[in-house]
Protein backbone atom coordinates (compact mmCIF):
# COMPACT_ATOMS: atom_id res chain seq x y z
CA UNK A 1 0.00 0.00 0.00
CA UNK A 2 2.82 2.17 0.40
CA UNK A 3 2.39 6.03 1.71
CA UNK A 4 -1.26 7.00 2.94
CA UNK A 5 -2.85 10.35 3.06
CA UNK A 6 -4.53 12.24 5.99
CA UNK A 7 -7.42 11.16 5.14
CA UNK A 8 -6.81 7.60 4.72
CA UNK A 9 -5.02 7.64 8.29
CA UNK A 10 -8.29 9.13 9.55
CA UNK A 11 -10.55 6.72 8.35
CA UNK A 12 -8.63 3.84 9.38
CA UNK A 13 -9.60 4.63 12.90
CA UNK A 14 -13.29 4.37 12.30
CA UNK A 15 -12.81 0.95 13.11
CA UNK A 16 -14.94 -0.20 16.18
CA UNK A 17 -12.43 0.52 18.87
CA UNK A 18 -13.44 0.49 22.04
CA UNK A 19 -12.79 3.75 23.53
CA UNK A 20 -14.41 5.39 26.84
CA UNK A 21 -14.13 9.31 27.18
CA UNK A 22 -15.51 10.91 30.45
CA UNK A 23 -18.14 7.99 31.04
CA UNK A 24 -19.24 8.08 27.80
CA UNK A 25 -18.59 5.69 24.38
CA UNK A 26 -16.72 6.96 21.91
CA UNK A 27 -18.42 5.79 18.31
CA UNK A 28 -16.36 7.97 16.15
CA UNK A 29 -12.67 9.28 17.89
CA UNK A 30 -12.26 11.36 14.39
CA UNK A 31 -15.52 13.56 15.17
CA UNK A 32 -14.96 13.31 18.85
CA UNK A 33 -14.55 17.02 20.03
CA UNK A 34 -11.66 16.13 22.25
CA UNK A 35 -9.97 13.40 20.97
CA UNK A 36 -10.21 14.88 17.56
CA UNK A 37 -8.23 17.48 18.34
CA UNK A 38 -5.82 14.78 19.14
CA UNK A 39 -6.44 13.00 15.37
CA UNK A 40 -5.60 16.09 13.61
CA UNK A 41 -2.59 16.46 15.53
CA UNK A 42 -1.90 13.12 14.23
CA UNK A 43 -2.76 14.21 11.04
CA UNK A 44 0.98 16.40 10.84
CA UNK A 45 3.04 13.45 10.07
CA UNK A 46 1.09 12.32 7.01
CA UNK A 47 0.74 16.28 5.44
CA UNK A 48 4.27 16.58 6.29
CA UNK A 49 5.07 13.12 4.00
CA UNK A 50 3.17 15.07 0.90
CA UNK A 51 4.94 18.30 1.80
CA UNK A 52 7.70 19.42 -0.57
CA UNK A 53 9.63 20.95 2.29
CA UNK A 54 9.60 17.71 3.96
CA UNK A 55 9.09 15.06 1.89
CA UNK A 56 12.95 14.82 1.49
CA UNK A 57 13.40 13.78 5.05
CA UNK A 58 10.00 12.32 6.06
CA UNK A 59 9.76 9.52 2.92
CA UNK A 60 12.42 6.68 2.25
CA UNK A 61 12.80 4.65 -0.75
CA UNK A 62 12.99 0.78 -0.94
CA UNK A 63 15.90 0.17 -3.02
CA UNK A 64 14.83 -3.34 -3.87
CA UNK A 65 10.89 -2.80 -4.46
CA UNK A 66 11.02 1.18 -5.32
CA UNK A 67 7.94 1.57 -2.64
CA UNK A 68 8.17 5.01 -0.85
CA UNK A 69 7.87 4.50 3.10
CA UNK A 70 7.63 6.79 6.41
CA UNK A 71 11.64 7.67 7.23
CA UNK A 72 10.72 6.32 11.10
CA UNK A 73 10.30 2.66 9.86
CA UNK A 74 13.60 2.81 8.61
CA UNK A 75 15.92 0.76 11.02
CA UNK A 76 18.90 3.21 11.93
CA UNK A 77 22.29 1.58 10.64
CA UNK A 78 24.85 4.64 11.59
CA UNK A 79 25.06 8.11 12.86
CA UNK A 80 23.55 9.79 10.01
CA UNK A 81 20.08 7.98 10.62
CA UNK A 82 19.92 9.07 14.18
CA UNK A 83 20.98 12.77 13.07
CA UNK A 84 17.95 12.60 10.37
CA UNK A 85 15.35 10.84 12.91
CA UNK A 86 16.00 12.69 15.19
CA UNK A 87 15.46 15.65 12.64
CA UNK A 88 12.29 14.83 11.49
CA UNK A 89 10.86 13.99 14.93
CA UNK A 90 12.11 17.82 15.87
CA UNK A 91 10.96 19.13 12.50
CA UNK A 92 6.90 17.71 12.79
CA UNK A 93 7.05 18.63 16.37
CA UNK A 94 7.58 21.85 15.54
CA UNK A 95 4.63 21.95 13.40
CA UNK A 96 2.67 20.20 16.21
CA UNK A 97 3.12 24.34 18.01
CA UNK A 98 6.10 21.81 20.99
CA UNK A 99 3.65 18.70 20.80
CA UNK A 100 5.27 15.81 19.68
CA UNK A 101 3.29 13.89 16.86
CA UNK A 102 4.18 10.17 18.42
CA UNK A 103 1.98 7.95 16.45
CA UNK A 104 5.17 6.40 14.95
CA UNK A 105 7.95 7.62 16.60
CA UNK A 106 7.34 5.68 19.66
CA UNK A 107 6.11 2.36 17.80
CA UNK A 108 9.76 2.32 15.60
CA UNK A 109 11.57 2.77 18.85
CA UNK A 110 10.01 -0.48 19.90
CA UNK A 111 10.16 -2.03 16.83
CA UNK A 112 14.07 -1.38 16.72
CA UNK A 113 14.19 -2.78 20.55
CA UNK A 114 11.85 -5.94 19.04
CA UNK A 115 14.76 -6.62 16.28
CA UNK A 116 17.72 -6.27 18.61
CA UNK A 117 16.15 -8.52 21.40
CA UNK A 118 14.71 -11.02 19.06
CA UNK A 119 18.04 -11.71 17.33
CA UNK A 120 19.53 -12.28 20.60
CA UNK A 121 16.61 -14.72 21.42
CA UNK A 122 17.69 -16.75 17.70
CA UNK A 123 21.17 -17.05 18.81
CA UNK A 124 19.25 -18.72 21.56
CA UNK A 125 17.98 -21.12 19.82
CA UNK A 126 14.39 -19.26 19.39
CA UNK A 127 14.38 -18.12 15.34
CA UNK A 128 10.75 -17.95 16.21
CA UNK A 129 10.96 -14.54 17.68
CA UNK A 130 12.93 -12.80 14.30
CA UNK A 131 10.74 -13.58 11.58
CA UNK A 132 7.60 -12.55 13.61
CA UNK A 133 8.96 -9.14 14.24
CA UNK A 134 10.54 -9.09 10.95
CA UNK A 135 7.16 -9.41 9.47
CA UNK A 136 5.16 -7.17 11.47
CA UNK A 137 7.85 -4.30 11.29
CA UNK A 138 7.17 -5.32 7.46
CA UNK A 139 3.15 -4.72 7.64
CA UNK A 140 3.29 -1.49 9.31
CA UNK A 141 5.39 0.22 7.35
CA UNK A 142 3.73 -1.23 3.88
CA UNK A 143 0.57 -0.06 5.37
CA UNK A 144 1.85 3.50 7.08
CA UNK A 145 0.51 2.69 10.38
CA UNK A 146 0.36 4.61 13.66
CA UNK A 147 1.83 2.46 16.30
CA UNK A 148 1.06 3.25 20.19
CA UNK A 149 3.72 1.34 23.14
CA UNK A 150 2.15 0.09 26.16
CA UNK A 151 4.72 -0.32 28.46
CA UNK A 152 3.67 1.16 31.93
CA UNK A 153 2.16 -1.28 34.24
CA UNK A 154 -0.43 0.01 36.50
CA UNK A 155 2.23 -1.82 38.87
CA UNK A 156 0.63 -1.47 42.24
CA UNK A 157 2.61 -1.15 45.24
CA UNK A 158 5.92 -0.36 43.56
CA UNK A 159 8.08 -1.69 46.83
CA UNK A 160 6.49 -5.05 44.78
CA UNK A 161 7.00 -6.78 41.65
CA UNK A 162 4.79 -8.70 39.60
CA UNK A 163 4.16 -11.33 42.66
CA UNK A 164 3.17 -10.65 46.27
CA UNK A 165 0.39 -7.69 45.09
CA UNK A 166 -2.70 -8.08 45.88
CA UNK A 167 -4.10 -9.21 43.19
CA UNK A 168 -2.05 -10.66 40.48
CA UNK A 169 -3.36 -8.47 37.66
CA UNK A 170 -1.29 -5.29 38.39
CA UNK A 171 1.09 -6.28 35.76
CA UNK A 172 0.04 -7.58 32.38
CA UNK A 173 0.35 -10.87 32.51
CA UNK A 174 -0.32 -14.45 30.10
CA UNK A 175 -3.76 -16.02 31.40
CA UNK A 176 -3.99 -18.97 28.55
CA UNK A 177 -1.08 -20.46 26.40
CA UNK A 178 -3.22 -21.80 23.14
CA UNK A 179 -2.63 -24.00 20.03
CA UNK A 180 -3.52 -20.88 18.04
CA UNK A 181 -1.96 -18.16 20.24
CA UNK A 182 -2.25 -16.85 24.37
CA UNK A 183 -4.80 -14.99 26.10
CA UNK A 184 -3.89 -11.83 27.93
CA UNK A 185 -5.01 -10.25 30.97
CA UNK A 186 -4.11 -7.11 32.98
CA UNK A 187 -3.96 -2.79 32.41
CA UNK A 188 -1.02 -1.16 31.00
CA UNK A 189 -1.27 3.14 31.76
CA UNK A 190 -0.27 6.57 30.17
CA UNK A 191 -0.20 5.17 26.44
CA UNK A 192 0.19 7.80 24.62
CA UNK A 193 -1.77 7.92 21.39
CA UNK A 194 -3.34 4.77 21.22
CA UNK A 195 -7.17 6.14 20.50
CA UNK A 196 -5.77 7.09 17.47
CA UNK A 197 -3.12 4.70 15.76
CA UNK A 198 -3.62 1.55 14.18
CA UNK A 199 -1.66 -0.80 16.79
CA UNK A 200 -0.06 -1.42 20.12
CA UNK A 201 2.91 -2.80 20.64
CA UNK A 202 2.80 -4.12 24.44
CA UNK A 203 6.41 -4.98 27.02
CA UNK A 204 7.01 -5.20 29.52
CA UNK A 205 7.80 -2.89 32.20
CA UNK A 206 11.05 -4.22 33.56
CA UNK A 207 13.33 -7.04 34.63
CA UNK A 208 11.90 -10.17 35.83
CA UNK A 209 12.92 -12.69 37.16
CA UNK A 210 12.17 -16.71 38.01
CA UNK A 211 8.40 -17.13 38.62
CA UNK A 212 7.58 -14.10 36.91
CA UNK A 213 7.51 -16.40 33.17
CA UNK A 214 3.49 -15.20 32.60
CA UNK A 215 4.42 -11.30 33.35
CA UNK A 216 7.40 -11.94 30.68
CA UNK A 217 5.57 -10.91 27.06
CA UNK A 218 5.72 -9.24 24.45
CA UNK A 219 3.32 -8.43 21.53
CA UNK A 220 1.07 -6.63 19.39
CA UNK A 221 -2.72 -6.47 18.53
CA UNK A 222 -5.26 -4.13 16.29
CA UNK A 223 -6.54 -1.11 18.52
CA UNK A 224 -9.67 -2.52 17.61
CA UNK A 225 -8.95 -6.33 18.98
CA UNK A 226 -11.93 -7.62 20.77
CA UNK A 227 -11.16 -7.48 24.31
CA UNK A 228 -9.28 -4.54 24.60
CA UNK A 229 -10.94 -1.27 26.23
CA UNK A 230 -9.38 2.29 25.92
CA UNK A 231 -9.98 5.02 28.86
CA UNK A 232 -9.17 8.35 27.86
CA UNK A 233 -7.44 10.99 30.06
CA UNK A 234 -9.40 13.65 31.17
CA UNK A 235 -7.15 16.97 31.11
CA UNK A 236 -8.02 19.96 29.17
CA UNK A 237 -11.35 18.69 28.29
CA UNK A 238 -13.25 21.84 26.65
CA UNK A 239 -13.46 23.42 23.37
CA UNK A 240 -10.34 26.09 23.34
CA UNK A 241 -10.17 29.30 21.07
CA UNK A 242 -6.79 29.79 19.54
CA UNK A 243 -6.85 33.27 20.14
CA UNK A 244 -6.55 32.44 24.23
CA UNK A 245 -4.95 29.00 23.71
CA UNK A 246 -2.68 29.25 20.55
CA UNK A 247 -1.12 25.98 21.06
CA UNK A 248 -3.33 23.87 22.90
CA UNK A 249 -6.70 24.93 20.77
CA UNK A 250 -5.14 22.78 18.04
CA UNK A 251 -2.97 20.52 19.13
CA UNK A 252 -3.53 17.37 21.69
CA UNK A 253 -1.98 14.05 22.82
CA UNK A 254 -4.71 11.45 24.29
CA UNK A 255 -3.40 8.87 27.11
CA UNK A 256 -5.30 6.12 28.23
CA UNK A 257 -5.53 3.48 30.56
CA UNK A 258 -5.64 0.27 28.41
CA UNK A 259 -7.34 -2.65 29.88
CA UNK A 260 -6.69 -5.75 28.52
CA UNK A 261 -10.19 -7.98 29.30
CA UNK A 262 -8.70 -11.22 28.38
CA UNK A 263 -7.60 -10.05 25.10
CA UNK A 264 -6.27 -12.93 22.47
CA UNK A 265 -3.27 -12.90 20.84
CA UNK A 266 -2.30 -15.14 17.69
CA UNK A 267 1.20 -16.60 17.85
CA UNK A 268 2.72 -14.44 15.02
CA UNK A 269 1.91 -11.39 17.05
CA UNK A 270 4.34 -12.69 19.85
CA UNK A 271 7.45 -11.47 20.45
CA UNK A 272 8.27 -13.03 23.89
CA UNK A 273 6.93 -15.24 25.93
CA UNK A 274 7.90 -16.40 29.01
CA UNK A 275 11.47 -15.36 28.84
CA UNK A 276 12.07 -13.69 32.38
CA UNK A 277 15.75 -13.16 31.38
CA UNK A 278 14.98 -11.48 28.14
CA UNK A 279 12.47 -9.28 29.48
CA UNK A 280 14.63 -6.58 31.32
CA UNK A 281 16.46 -6.90 28.38
CA UNK A 282 13.82 -5.79 25.89
CA UNK A 283 12.39 -2.92 28.10
CA UNK A 284 15.94 -1.60 28.56
CA UNK A 285 16.45 -1.31 24.76
CA UNK A 286 13.24 0.11 24.11
CA UNK A 287 13.96 2.70 26.59
CA UNK A 288 17.77 3.54 24.91
CA UNK A 289 16.15 4.30 21.72
CA UNK A 290 12.82 6.36 23.36
CA UNK A 291 14.83 8.70 25.41
CA UNK A 292 16.50 9.63 21.83
CA UNK A 293 13.24 10.13 20.80
CA UNK A 294 12.75 12.15 23.71
CA UNK A 295 14.99 14.66 24.14
CA UNK A 296 14.89 14.93 20.10
CA UNK A 297 11.23 16.38 20.51
CA UNK A 298 12.14 18.34 23.48
CA UNK A 299 13.93 20.87 21.19
CA UNK A 300 10.90 23.03 19.61
CA UNK A 301 9.78 23.22 23.60
CA UNK A 302 13.27 24.55 24.86
CA UNK A 303 13.17 26.98 21.62
CA UNK A 304 9.89 28.62 22.11
CA UNK A 305 10.69 29.01 26.13
CA UNK A 306 13.42 30.93 25.28
CA UNK A 307 11.50 32.47 22.32
CA UNK A 308 8.51 33.27 24.14
CA UNK A 309 10.49 35.26 27.20
CA UNK A 310 12.41 37.07 24.78
CA UNK A 311 9.71 38.23 23.01
CA UNK A 312 8.03 39.01 26.12
CA UNK A 313 10.73 40.88 27.31
CA UNK A 314 10.86 43.21 24.17
CA UNK A 315 7.34 43.86 24.52
CA UNK A 316 7.49 45.00 28.42
CA UNK A 317 10.56 47.12 27.29
CA UNK A 318 12.98 44.74 29.77
CA UNK A 319 14.65 42.77 27.41
CA UNK A 320 17.92 45.03 28.40
CA UNK A 321 17.53 44.37 31.95
CA UNK A 322 20.90 42.40 33.68
CA UNK A 323 18.75 40.05 35.08
CA UNK A 324 16.75 39.13 32.04
CA UNK A 325 19.29 39.05 30.01
CA UNK A 326 20.69 36.64 32.47
CA UNK A 327 17.58 34.45 32.86
CA UNK A 328 17.45 34.49 28.68
CA UNK A 329 21.01 33.00 28.91
CA UNK A 330 20.45 30.59 30.89
CA UNK A 331 16.94 29.33 29.01
CA UNK A 332 19.63 29.33 25.40
CA UNK A 333 22.03 27.63 27.57
CA UNK A 334 19.45 25.18 28.24
CA UNK A 335 18.47 24.68 24.70
CA UNK A 336 22.20 24.23 23.57
CA UNK A 337 23.02 21.80 26.12
CA UNK A 338 20.03 19.42 25.00
CA UNK A 339 20.80 20.02 21.68
CA UNK A 340 24.72 19.41 21.99
CA UNK A 341 24.08 15.92 23.55
CA UNK A 342 21.84 14.83 20.75
CA UNK A 343 24.67 15.17 18.55
CA UNK A 344 26.79 13.82 20.84
CA UNK A 345 24.62 10.92 21.13
CA UNK A 346 24.34 10.36 17.45
CA UNK A 347 28.12 10.71 17.19
CA UNK A 348 28.94 8.28 19.76
CA UNK A 349 26.27 5.28 18.69
CA UNK A 350 27.16 1.79 19.05
CA UNK A 351 25.99 -0.89 16.17
CA UNK A 352 24.49 -3.78 17.61
CA UNK A 353 23.11 -7.00 16.17
CA UNK A 354 21.01 -6.69 13.60
CA UNK A 355 23.09 -3.64 12.52
CA UNK A 356 21.04 -1.32 14.25
CA UNK A 357 22.56 1.72 15.76
CA UNK A 358 21.78 2.25 19.14
CA UNK A 359 22.57 6.16 20.66
CA UNK A 360 25.11 6.75 23.11
CA UNK A 361 23.24 5.92 26.29
CA UNK A 362 25.29 8.27 28.55
CA UNK A 363 24.90 11.27 26.30
CA UNK A 364 21.37 10.29 25.68
CA UNK A 365 20.34 10.06 29.56
CA UNK A 366 22.07 12.86 30.56
CA UNK A 367 20.29 14.71 27.99
CA UNK A 368 17.10 13.32 29.08
CA UNK A 369 17.93 14.46 32.60
CA UNK A 370 18.90 18.12 31.82
CA UNK A 371 15.75 18.36 30.44
CA UNK A 372 13.58 16.96 32.73
CA UNK A 373 15.92 18.12 35.92
CA UNK A 374 15.90 21.74 34.47
CA UNK A 375 12.03 21.83 33.10
CA UNK A 376 10.62 23.57 36.13
CA UNK A 377 13.13 26.28 36.95
CA UNK A 378 13.10 27.47 32.58
CA UNK A 379 9.23 27.50 33.41
CA UNK A 380 9.96 29.78 36.30
CA UNK A 381 12.03 32.19 34.77
CA UNK A 382 9.76 32.82 31.59
CA UNK A 383 7.10 33.03 34.00
CA UNK A 384 9.38 35.95 36.07
CA UNK A 385 9.64 37.70 32.54
CA UNK A 386 6.15 37.80 31.62
CA UNK A 387 4.40 38.96 34.11
CA UNK A 388 0.91 38.06 36.39
CA UNK A 389 -1.48 39.00 33.35
CA UNK A 390 -0.26 34.98 32.45
CA UNK A 391 -3.18 33.83 34.97
CA UNK A 392 -5.34 37.29 35.16
CA UNK A 393 -6.04 38.57 31.74
CA UNK A 394 -9.22 38.69 29.86
CA UNK A 395 -10.60 36.28 28.08
CA UNK A 396 -11.15 36.38 24.14
CA UNK A 397 -15.20 37.47 24.21
CA UNK A 398 -13.71 40.55 26.44
CA UNK A 399 -11.33 41.27 23.66
CA UNK A 400 -13.66 41.23 21.07
CA UNK A 401 -16.58 43.06 23.30
CA UNK A 402 -17.24 46.38 22.11
CA UNK A 403 -17.90 46.97 26.04
CA UNK A 404 -15.02 45.96 27.04
CA UNK A 405 -12.56 45.75 24.15
CA UNK A 406 -11.63 49.32 24.42
CA UNK A 407 -10.62 49.44 27.62
CA UNK A 408 -8.07 46.60 27.03
CA UNK A 409 -6.90 47.79 23.66
CA UNK A 410 -5.69 51.03 25.59
CA UNK A 411 -4.50 49.78 29.59
CA UNK A 412 -3.03 46.52 28.59
CA UNK A 413 -0.20 48.35 25.99
CA UNK A 414 3.26 47.71 27.14
CA UNK A 415 6.35 49.41 25.16
CA UNK A 416 5.60 52.30 22.47
CA UNK A 417 4.95 51.16 18.95
CA UNK A 418 3.97 47.60 20.05
CA UNK A 419 -0.06 46.55 19.26
CA UNK A 420 -1.55 45.36 22.67
CA UNK A 421 -3.05 42.24 20.67
CA UNK A 422 0.20 40.96 20.20
CA UNK A 423 1.33 41.69 23.72
CA UNK A 424 -1.86 39.81 24.89
CA UNK A 425 -0.81 37.33 22.17
CA UNK A 426 2.37 36.66 23.20
CA UNK A 427 0.93 36.72 26.98
CA UNK A 428 -1.77 33.85 25.81
CA UNK A 429 0.50 32.21 23.85
CA UNK A 430 3.17 31.55 27.55
CA UNK A 431 0.03 31.05 29.80
CA UNK A 432 -1.18 28.10 27.51
CA UNK A 433 2.38 26.75 27.32
CA UNK A 434 3.28 27.37 30.75
CA UNK A 435 0.30 28.25 33.08
CA UNK A 436 -2.89 26.79 31.26
CA UNK A 437 -4.05 22.53 31.84
CA UNK A 438 -1.25 22.32 28.59
CA UNK A 439 1.33 23.66 30.88
CA UNK A 440 0.78 21.27 33.81
CA UNK A 441 0.68 18.77 30.95
CA UNK A 442 3.94 19.19 30.17
CA UNK A 443 5.46 19.77 33.57
CA UNK A 444 4.73 16.30 34.46
CA UNK A 445 5.47 15.00 30.85
CA UNK A 446 8.59 16.52 31.58
CA UNK A 447 9.52 14.80 34.70
CA UNK A 448 7.67 11.01 34.44
CA UNK A 449 7.17 10.35 30.17
CA UNK A 450 10.28 8.28 29.24
CA UNK A 451 11.33 7.07 32.46
CA UNK A 452 11.31 9.51 35.77
CA UNK A 453 14.55 11.57 37.02
CA UNK A 454 15.58 8.18 39.01
CA UNK A 455 15.38 6.31 36.04
CA UNK A 456 18.03 8.65 34.03
CA UNK A 457 20.26 9.06 37.21
CA UNK A 458 20.39 5.47 37.15
CA UNK A 459 21.47 5.18 33.49
CA UNK A 460 23.83 7.76 34.27
CA UNK A 461 25.64 6.32 37.20
CA UNK A 462 25.63 2.79 35.26
CA UNK A 463 27.16 4.21 31.67
CA UNK A 464 30.04 6.68 33.36
CA UNK A 465 33.26 5.33 33.09
CA UNK A 466 34.22 6.46 37.22
CA UNK A 467 37.02 3.71 36.73
CA UNK A 468 39.14 5.47 34.26
CA UNK A 469 38.37 8.94 36.11
CA UNK A 470 39.11 7.54 39.53
CA UNK A 471 42.17 5.89 38.23
CA UNK A 472 43.23 9.27 36.70
CA UNK A 473 42.74 10.73 39.77
CA UNK A 474 45.02 7.93 41.77
CA UNK A 475 47.60 8.60 39.18
CA UNK A 476 47.93 12.15 39.94
CA UNK A 477 47.33 11.95 43.68
CA UNK A 478 50.43 9.51 43.21
CA UNK A 479 49.09 6.53 44.48
CA UNK A 480 49.98 3.73 42.42
C1 LIG B 1 2.28 12.30 29.53
C2 LIG B 1 2.87 10.93 29.67
C3 LIG B 1 2.91 10.08 28.57
C4 LIG B 1 3.38 8.78 28.71
N1 LIG B 1 3.35 7.93 27.61
C5 LIG B 1 3.64 6.61 27.79
C6 LIG B 1 3.43 5.69 26.72
O1 LIG B 1 3.07 6.06 25.61
N2 LIG B 1 3.66 4.37 26.97
C7 LIG B 1 4.07 3.91 28.18
O2 LIG B 1 4.26 2.72 28.35
N3 LIG B 1 4.29 4.77 29.21
C8 LIG B 1 4.08 6.11 29.04
N4 LIG B 1 4.29 7.00 30.08
C9 LIG B 1 4.69 6.43 31.36
C10 LIG B 1 6.01 6.87 31.93
O3 LIG B 1 7.07 6.15 31.40
C11 LIG B 1 5.85 6.69 33.46
O4 LIG B 1 5.01 7.74 33.91
C12 LIG B 1 7.13 6.70 34.21
O5 LIG B 1 7.88 5.56 33.89
C13 LIG B 1 6.86 6.73 35.73
O6 LIG B 1 6.00 5.67 36.10
P1 LIG B 1 4.69 5.99 36.98
O7 LIG B 1 3.96 7.10 36.32
O8 LIG B 1 3.97 4.72 37.19
O9 LIG B 1 5.23 6.55 38.33
P2 LIG B 1 5.87 5.74 39.53
O10 LIG B 1 6.66 4.59 38.97
O11 LIG B 1 4.84 5.45 40.53
O12 LIG B 1 6.91 6.81 40.07
C14 LIG B 1 6.61 7.74 41.12
C15 LIG B 1 7.87 7.88 41.97
O13 LIG B 1 8.13 6.63 42.60
C16 LIG B 1 9.49 6.26 42.39
N5 LIG B 1 9.54 4.81 42.38
C17 LIG B 1 8.80 3.96 41.63
N6 LIG B 1 9.10 2.68 41.92
C18 LIG B 1 10.06 2.72 42.87
C19 LIG B 1 10.80 1.73 43.58
N7 LIG B 1 10.61 0.42 43.37
N8 LIG B 1 11.74 2.15 44.46
C20 LIG B 1 11.95 3.46 44.69
N9 LIG B 1 11.28 4.45 44.05
C21 LIG B 1 10.35 4.08 43.14
C22 LIG B 1 9.86 6.91 41.05
O14 LIG B 1 11.27 7.08 40.90
C23 LIG B 1 9.13 8.24 41.17
O15 LIG B 1 9.91 9.15 41.90
C24 LIG B 1 3.86 8.32 29.95
C25 LIG B 1 3.84 9.19 31.05
C26 LIG B 1 3.37 10.48 30.92
C27 LIG B 1 3.35 11.37 32.13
Amino acid sequence: MGLRTAEQYKASLKDGREVYYRGEKVEDVTTHPIIGIAVDHACIDYHMAEDPKYRDLAVMTDPQTGDQYSRYYHLPQNTEDLLKRSQLIASSTREGATLVILIKEIGTDALYALHVVAEEMAKRGKPEYKERVEKYHRMCRDRDYGVAVAQSDVKGDRGLGPQGQEHPDYYLRIVERRADGIVVRGAKIHTSVLTNTDEVIVLPTRAMKAGDEDYSVAFAVPANTKGLKLIASSYGGFKKDPFEYPISAKHKMMETITVFDDVFVPWDRVFMCGETDAAGFLALTFVKFHRFTAVSYKLPLLEMLAGSARAIAEYNGIENAGHIREKLTELAAYHATVQGLIIAAAQNCVVTPPGIAIPNVLFTNVAKYQFASNYHDAVQMVQDVSGGLLVTGPSVEDWRSEATGPFLKKYLGGKKGIPTEHRLRMMNLISDLTASDFGGYQEVLAVHAEGSLEAEKLQTYREYDFKTAADYAREVAGIK
